[in-house]
Protein backbone atom coordinates (compact mmCIF):
# COMPACT_ATOMS: atom_id res chain seq x y z
CA UNK A 1 0.00 0.00 0.00
CA UNK A 2 1.32 3.78 -0.32
CA UNK A 3 3.06 5.82 1.72
CA UNK A 4 2.76 9.31 2.28
CA UNK A 5 3.15 12.33 4.31
CA UNK A 6 1.07 14.01 6.61
CA UNK A 7 0.79 17.65 4.34
CA UNK A 8 0.72 19.25 8.06
CA UNK A 9 3.61 18.05 10.31
CA UNK A 10 5.07 15.37 7.27
CA UNK A 11 5.06 12.98 9.63
CA UNK A 12 4.91 9.56 7.53
CA UNK A 13 1.50 8.04 7.05
CA UNK A 14 1.10 4.68 5.64
CA UNK A 15 -2.34 3.18 4.13
CA UNK A 16 -3.17 -0.45 5.54
CA UNK A 17 -6.49 -0.62 3.45
CA UNK A 18 -7.35 0.17 0.21
CA UNK A 19 -11.21 0.85 1.08
CA UNK A 20 -9.69 3.41 3.71
CA UNK A 21 -11.09 7.27 2.36
CA UNK A 22 -9.39 9.05 5.26
CA UNK A 23 -6.63 8.84 7.80
CA UNK A 24 -6.12 10.79 11.11
CA UNK A 25 -2.47 11.61 11.48
CA UNK A 26 -1.76 10.29 14.93
CA UNK A 27 0.54 12.82 15.59
CA UNK A 28 -1.22 16.10 14.92
CA UNK A 29 -4.57 15.32 14.08
CA UNK A 30 -5.44 16.51 11.07
CA UNK A 31 -7.60 14.51 8.85
CA UNK A 32 -6.33 13.36 5.43
CA UNK A 33 -8.35 12.21 2.89
CA UNK A 34 -7.17 9.93 0.51
CA UNK A 35 -6.93 10.52 -3.14
CA UNK A 36 -5.83 9.12 -6.44
CA UNK A 37 -3.35 11.71 -5.65
CA UNK A 38 -2.30 11.85 -2.34
CA UNK A 39 -3.65 13.40 0.93
CA UNK A 40 -6.02 15.94 1.17
CA UNK A 41 -6.38 17.97 4.63
CA UNK A 42 -10.00 17.80 5.80
CA UNK A 43 -9.53 19.99 8.91
CA UNK A 44 -7.87 19.67 12.25
CA UNK A 45 -9.68 18.15 15.02
CA UNK A 46 -9.22 17.46 18.47
CA UNK A 47 -7.83 13.93 19.58
CA UNK A 48 -10.38 11.92 20.49
CA UNK A 49 -10.59 11.53 24.53
CA UNK A 50 -9.59 8.10 25.87
CA UNK A 51 -12.64 5.90 27.02
CA UNK A 52 -11.88 2.71 28.25
CA UNK A 53 -12.22 0.15 25.22
CA UNK A 54 -10.70 -3.39 24.32
CA UNK A 55 -9.98 -2.19 21.46
CA UNK A 56 -7.20 0.60 20.01
CA UNK A 57 -6.00 1.50 16.47
CA UNK A 58 -3.66 -1.11 15.68
CA UNK A 59 -4.58 -4.00 17.57
CA UNK A 60 -5.21 -7.62 16.54
CA UNK A 61 -7.11 -10.73 17.57
CA UNK A 62 -9.84 -12.72 16.40
CA UNK A 63 -13.73 -11.72 16.54
CA UNK A 64 -15.80 -15.01 16.28
CA UNK A 65 -12.75 -17.23 15.73
CA UNK A 66 -11.74 -14.87 12.48
CA UNK A 67 -9.06 -12.77 12.51
CA UNK A 68 -9.31 -9.25 12.80
CA UNK A 69 -6.87 -6.17 12.88
CA UNK A 70 -8.28 -2.42 14.16
CA UNK A 71 -7.38 0.11 11.74
CA UNK A 72 -9.60 3.34 13.59
CA UNK A 73 -12.90 4.49 14.78
CA UNK A 74 -15.44 6.97 14.73
CA UNK A 75 -17.13 8.68 17.73
CA UNK A 76 -20.36 9.47 18.05
CA UNK A 77 -22.02 11.44 20.80
CA UNK A 78 -25.72 10.96 21.70
CA UNK A 79 -28.29 11.98 24.23
CA UNK A 80 -26.94 8.17 26.32
CA UNK A 81 -23.58 9.29 25.75
CA UNK A 82 -20.74 8.08 23.24
CA UNK A 83 -20.43 5.21 20.86
CA UNK A 84 -17.59 4.40 18.81
CA UNK A 85 -17.07 2.47 15.11
CA UNK A 86 -14.49 0.27 15.25
CA UNK A 87 -13.22 0.17 11.53
CA UNK A 88 -11.74 -3.24 11.11
CA UNK A 89 -10.07 -5.58 8.65
CA UNK A 90 -11.51 -8.90 9.37
CA UNK A 91 -11.11 -12.40 7.63
CA UNK A 92 -10.06 -10.58 4.77
CA UNK A 93 -12.47 -8.21 3.89
CA UNK A 94 -13.83 -4.69 5.74
CA UNK A 95 -15.78 -4.82 8.71
CA UNK A 96 -17.11 -2.09 11.18
CA UNK A 97 -17.75 -3.41 15.09
CA UNK A 98 -19.78 -0.71 17.36
CA UNK A 99 -19.25 -0.67 20.56
CA UNK A 100 -21.35 1.34 23.23
CA UNK A 101 -20.31 1.10 26.86
CA UNK A 102 -18.72 -2.30 26.33
CA UNK A 103 -21.09 -3.82 24.41
CA UNK A 104 -19.87 -4.94 20.75
CA UNK A 105 -22.00 -5.59 17.09
CA UNK A 106 -20.25 -7.13 14.32
CA UNK A 107 -21.32 -5.61 10.96
CA UNK A 108 -20.03 -7.32 7.62
CA UNK A 109 -22.40 -6.43 5.42
CA UNK A 110 -22.53 -2.29 4.48
CA UNK A 111 -24.51 -1.49 1.65
CA UNK A 112 -25.70 1.52 -0.06
CA UNK A 113 -29.35 1.60 -0.79
CA UNK A 114 -31.13 3.83 -3.01
CA UNK A 115 -34.47 3.51 -1.63
CA UNK A 116 -34.71 3.48 2.19
CA UNK A 117 -37.88 5.49 3.30
CA UNK A 118 -38.07 9.01 4.81
CA UNK A 119 -36.57 8.77 7.97
CA UNK A 120 -39.10 11.60 8.92
CA UNK A 121 -41.70 9.42 8.85
CA UNK A 122 -39.89 5.84 10.28
CA UNK A 123 -41.58 5.20 14.19
CA UNK A 124 -40.21 2.32 16.63
CA UNK A 125 -42.09 -0.49 15.98
CA UNK A 126 -43.16 -0.27 12.48
CA UNK A 127 -42.37 -2.03 9.37
CA UNK A 128 -40.37 -0.80 6.58
CA UNK A 129 -39.03 -2.60 3.43
CA UNK A 130 -35.65 -1.73 1.92
CA UNK A 131 -34.92 -3.82 -0.85
CA UNK A 132 -35.85 -7.23 -0.43
CA UNK A 133 -35.25 -7.00 3.62
CA UNK A 134 -38.05 -6.46 6.08
CA UNK A 135 -37.37 -4.45 8.46
CA UNK A 136 -38.72 -3.63 11.85
CA UNK A 137 -37.37 -0.62 13.17
CA UNK A 138 -36.42 -0.74 17.34
CA UNK A 139 -34.86 2.28 17.93
CA UNK A 140 -34.24 6.57 15.79
CA UNK A 141 -32.30 8.84 17.12
CA UNK A 142 -30.10 11.36 16.17
CA UNK A 143 -25.52 11.67 16.97
CA UNK A 144 -23.38 14.28 16.66
CA UNK A 145 -19.78 13.16 14.92
CA UNK A 146 -17.05 13.76 17.21
CA UNK A 147 -13.90 12.98 15.87
CA UNK A 148 -12.06 10.09 14.65
CA UNK A 149 -8.19 8.20 14.77
CA UNK A 150 -6.67 5.77 13.02
CA UNK A 151 -8.10 4.86 9.48
CA UNK A 152 -11.35 5.32 8.33
CA UNK A 153 -13.06 3.39 5.62
CA UNK A 154 -16.50 5.78 6.29
CA UNK A 155 -16.00 9.42 6.99
CA UNK A 156 -18.29 11.86 8.18
CA UNK A 157 -16.50 15.49 9.06
CA UNK A 158 -16.40 16.01 13.06
CA UNK A 159 -19.42 18.27 14.05
CA UNK A 160 -22.25 16.55 11.48
CA UNK A 161 -25.25 15.14 12.85
CA UNK A 162 -25.98 11.81 12.05
CA UNK A 163 -29.98 10.31 12.14
CA UNK A 164 -29.55 6.27 12.80
CA UNK A 165 -31.78 4.03 13.15
CA UNK A 166 -31.74 0.50 15.03
CA UNK A 167 -34.05 -2.54 13.50
CA UNK A 168 -34.08 -6.08 13.29
CA UNK A 169 -34.43 -8.10 9.43
CA UNK A 170 -34.66 -11.60 9.87
CA UNK A 171 -33.22 -12.03 13.47
CA UNK A 172 -30.40 -9.63 12.52
CA UNK A 173 -29.81 -6.62 13.83
CA UNK A 174 -29.67 -3.46 11.14
CA UNK A 175 -28.25 -0.22 11.36
CA UNK A 176 -29.24 2.57 9.01
CA UNK A 177 -27.49 5.94 9.06
CA UNK A 178 -28.47 8.80 7.40
CA UNK A 179 -26.05 11.90 6.73
CA UNK A 180 -26.58 14.85 4.33
CA UNK A 181 -24.80 12.88 1.70
CA UNK A 182 -25.01 9.56 2.24
CA UNK A 183 -27.26 6.47 3.45
CA UNK A 184 -25.18 3.60 4.67
CA UNK A 185 -27.00 0.62 5.40
CA UNK A 186 -25.29 -2.19 7.47
CA UNK A 187 -26.03 -5.90 8.77
CA UNK A 188 -24.98 -7.41 11.22
CA UNK A 189 -25.26 -9.10 15.10
CA UNK A 190 -24.72 -8.79 18.32
CA UNK A 191 -21.28 -9.78 19.55
CA UNK A 192 -20.58 -11.45 23.50
CA UNK A 193 -17.07 -11.00 25.16
CA UNK A 194 -16.07 -14.58 24.44
CA UNK A 195 -16.87 -13.74 20.86
CA UNK A 196 -13.70 -11.50 21.12
CA UNK A 197 -10.06 -12.26 21.53
CA UNK A 198 -7.66 -9.61 21.51
CA UNK A 199 -4.11 -10.28 21.15
CA UNK A 200 -1.95 -9.19 24.40
CA UNK A 201 -5.16 -8.82 26.68
ZN1 LIG B 1 0.35 15.28 11.03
Amino acid sequence: MPSYNCTSCGAPIEVKNRFSKVIVCQYCNTHLKVGDNGLDPAGKHPKLADFPSIFSVGCRGSILGKPFTALGRMRYKYDGGFFDEWFMEYDGETAWVTEDEGACSLYTDLFEAADIPDIGSLKPGQNITVGDKRIMVKEKGTAVVEGGEGELGFYVEPGSKITYVDGISDGKKVSIEYTENEIEFFIGRPLLKKDIAVEGQ
